[in-house]
């Protein structure tokens, strides 16, 4: 029998038609009654198109519907997008960026090791993991053994980190592509709020952790300042590639129904909030058209500048980030 041709896939400088969509089903309960919260836009690139996120009228989830198929969202997922891109690619702001990313993967590490000892013989599973950066930090700071997973392939920038010491693993977080590993700490930054399954990765990393291990999620948080603030230019919104909108109530629900035990709940994450404030405002202004990610450093500089007194009472003004650490019922 012959493989199906592949099917075609929809070209994103156009806007998606209505009968691309699909119908969804409330992730967490499966309920089809819903009402309308917002259409969201494409805010970063300027991609054309609406997106409507709708709030489930039986559990409250806040989710994407209808949606585009998983096989056209990839194409949303070009060389703008910021997980993905190599610092070669920013010319003259690569030092800004290695340091913004330093500063990302530092705060990452400091979060973790709260939970986890982070040392030679830890192991680590990084899902959703673009360029591997974190898994590299933690590599060459505590020799951590890191693998990583994301759908896009990244092998041609392993070369990058390490001569080869993170396993990269192509494709969706499944069974059959972890194996027989286990890992101490399983890392989901910005991961869970693109899945089109967030329930069944939830459970294949729950059954990937050692007894003592620790899986640390950071998603946007619905319930926050930025999202009151911004409505629907809401940076957390990010349409279409962003499947469900999570307050803190609907994560906890969502990490339990997996079958996970909640360890601790952070009103911040490592992802800077100021990130949020720079871009829901820049959002605002340019209402859908995107933003020139290289002219918007010199204002997003200037901004965090100004901001600084404010800034450093982050973690006390739920902005825009939460965190979740969980671990398997019965383990240590
Ligand atoms: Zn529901």
């Amino acid at each position: 029998m012959s493989a199906a041709p592949p099917l075609p896939v929809h070209d994103p400088s156009t806007a998606p038609p209505f009968e691309l969509f699909e119908d969804v089903a409330c992730i967490l309960c499966g309920s089809e009654s819903r009402e309308p919260v917002v259409t969201a836009q494409e805010d970063l690139t300027g991609k054309p198109g609406d997106f409507t996120f709708v709030r489930c009228l039986d559990c409250s989830l806040v989710y994407q519907h209808p949606r585009l198929p998983i096989h056209h969202i990839g194409a949303y997922y070009d060389d703008e997008y910021i997980a993905h891109r190599k610092s070669q690619s920013w010319g003259k702001l690569t030092g800004f960026f290695e340091w913004l990313m330093g500063k990302l993967d530092r705060d990452k590490t400091e979060i973790c090791q709260r939970y986890v000892d982070i040392g030679p013989e830890t192991k680590v599973l990084d899902v959703g993991c673009g360029a591997g950066g974190f898994l590299a930090h933690l590599h060459e700071t505590r020799k951590a053994v890191g693998t990583g997973v994301d759908f896009k392939d990244l092998s041609q920038q392993i070369g990058e980190f390490g001569g080869g010491a993170i396993d990269f693993l192509h494709g969706t977080l499944t069974p059959e592509l972890l194996g027989d590993k286990r890992f101490d700490l399983v890392s989901m930054w910005h991961f869970l709020e693109h899945d089109y399954d967030p329930l069944g990765s939830l459970a294949v990393a729950r059954d990937a952790l050692n007894d003592g291990g620790r899986l640390v999620i950071e998603v946007p948080r619905l319930d926050s300042l930025t999202a009151k603030l911004y409505g629907r230019r809401w940076p957390g919104w990010q349409a279409p590639q962003h499947t469900v909108a999570l307050d803190k109530a609907c994560l906890l629900r969502m990490v339990e129904q997996a079958g996970l035990e909640v360890v601790d709940y952070l009103p911040y994450g490592a992802y800077p909030g100021y990130f949020y404030v720079y871009a829901g405002a820049a959002f605002v202004l340019k209402r859908g058209r995107g933003l020139d990610l290289r002219r918007a450093i010199v204002s997003y500089l200037a901004g965090q500048i100004a901001l600084t007194p404010v800034m450093l009472f982050e973690r006390k003004l739920n902005l825009s980030m939460q965190v979740v650490v969980c671990k398997r019922p019965g383990s240590a």
